[in-house]
């Protein structure tokens, strides 16, 4: 039995063992820089390289379309400063279009933006969370350079109509860059098909290490660094490379690629966890999507409930849950998503984040579930002491 039941993953997930294992060897015998010209270096490049065609062919794109980085935050922000800038760089362009729910990687980048003279744009959700193609289109001025919507929402699962929102951009001759951090390893994407200029992944939500992620980026679109130095990356990503993560990165996504094929179970046990819970557990609503959701990401509201005590509770009983982003959390501020969503201060208050993986078992959500019965039942009884 397990020390606890984790069901926060979408703050983050384990590595797969089997990408732990094809890191080892890059740590200790594997070691070189893969900019030396010596068999040492020649050999670490060469693991790069094969690194990147799998990413590449992941996402159907070349791999020089693939950018290494330390994390799914840097993505962001290469992703929605750099092509800003780049494109900015060429035509003067000074317009990026986000949306209220966006992770605070995107949020507090275009704040900052706005602070030093671009212009930004902020698009509502509806009550779901879903952002509609007609708002963007509106949304687009002659100034646009960009425009960054993400894929699928950590907080409450809801995932956006990307394909709409990239074809309106191409149509504007607008870039398109999403933060696909959440959708990665869970639901296919083609870059090409889905029509995305560009999209942010980190490798520790999809059973990779932490501290590495990529920008996918297509050949035509402007891009100034964000990390200057060395000329790494084909001079758009300066500093040494993270091998071992980068190789971890690969091994983690090539992986995902067998649970793509079969994701049936796992949408179940989702499915499960909401219909069991807003059945037996009186008074609970479901936030996010009925849906157009990843059916990993679950979101309650128990009204009454207060969300922080809730969580700790929970803890006590050996049920990682989270009441919203990681990041977020202990700040007792509610949600920017939900609140976004038109939820209300004092229920955005109430709300449990439950993330299932494909490790999470059906046993685990029936102890959860019994676990969580139990707890609301007792802080209801409290307040209402
Ligand atoms: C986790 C996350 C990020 C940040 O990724 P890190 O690798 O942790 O920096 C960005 N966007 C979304 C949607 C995320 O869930």
């Amino acid at each position: 039995m397990a020390k606890f039941i984790y069901l926060d993953n979408a703050a983050t997930t384990p590595c797969d063992p089997r990408v732990v294992k094809a890191m080892l060897p890059f740590f200790t015998e594997k070691f070189g820089n893969a900019s030396s010209l010596h068999q040492a270096g020649r050999e670490t490049r060469s693991a790069i390289d094969s690194s990147r065609d799998i990413v590449a062919k992941f996402f159907n794109v070349e791999p020089e379309e693939v950018i290494f980085t330390g994390s799914g935050t840097e993505a962001d922000m290469l992703g929605v400063k750099g092509i800003l800038e780049g494109v900015h760089d060429r035509t003067g362009k000074t317009h990026v279009i986000t949306s209220a729910i966006e992770h605070k990687a995107v949020l507090n980048l275009v704040y900052d933006l706005e602070k030093r003279g671009f212009q930004i744009t902020v698009l509502p959700v509806d009550k779901y969370g879903r952002i509609s193609p007609d708002d963007v289109k509106k949304a687009i001025t002659g100034y646009t350079a960009l425009v960054s919507i993400m894929a699928a929402n950590s907080e409450i699962g809801t995932t956006q109509p990307i394909k709409d929102i990239g074809k309106i951009c191409r149509e504007k001759g607008v870039f398109f860059h999403t933060d696909a951090v959440q959708l990665v390893g869970k639901v296919k994407i083609d870059l090409q098909e889905d029509l995305i200029d560009a999209l942010s992944l980190s490798a520790h939500k999809f059973h990779g290490p932490k501290g590495v992620g990529a920008l996918i980026v297509r050949k035509n679109v402007p891009l100034r660094p964000q990390i200057l130095g060395g000329g790494q990356e084909k001079r758009r990503r300066a500093a040494t490379e993270n091998t071992p993560g980068i190789v971890g990165l690969a091994a983690a996504l090539q992986l995902c690629e067998e649970y793509l094929e079969k994701p049936k179970d796992k949408m179940v046990l989702g499915d499960y966890l909401v219909e069991r819970v807003l059945k037996e557990i009186s008074g609970s609503i479901l936030n996010g999507h009925p849906d157009k959701r990843l059916r990993t990401h679950v979101n309650f509201s128990f009204p009454g409930v207060e969300g922080e005590s809730l969580l700790l509770r929970l803890d006590l009983e050996g049920v990682c849950a989270s009441t919203g982003s990681a990041c977020s959390a202990g700040s007792l501020e509610p949600s920017h998503v939900l609140l976004a969503c038109g939820i209300l201060p004092e229920l955005a208050n109430c709300s449990l984040r439950l993330t299932l993986s494909r490790d999470t078992t059906k046993k685990e959500i029936d102890q959860a579930i019994i676990i969580l019965k139990k707890v609301v039942a007792e802080l209801r009884e409290m307040s209402v002491l």
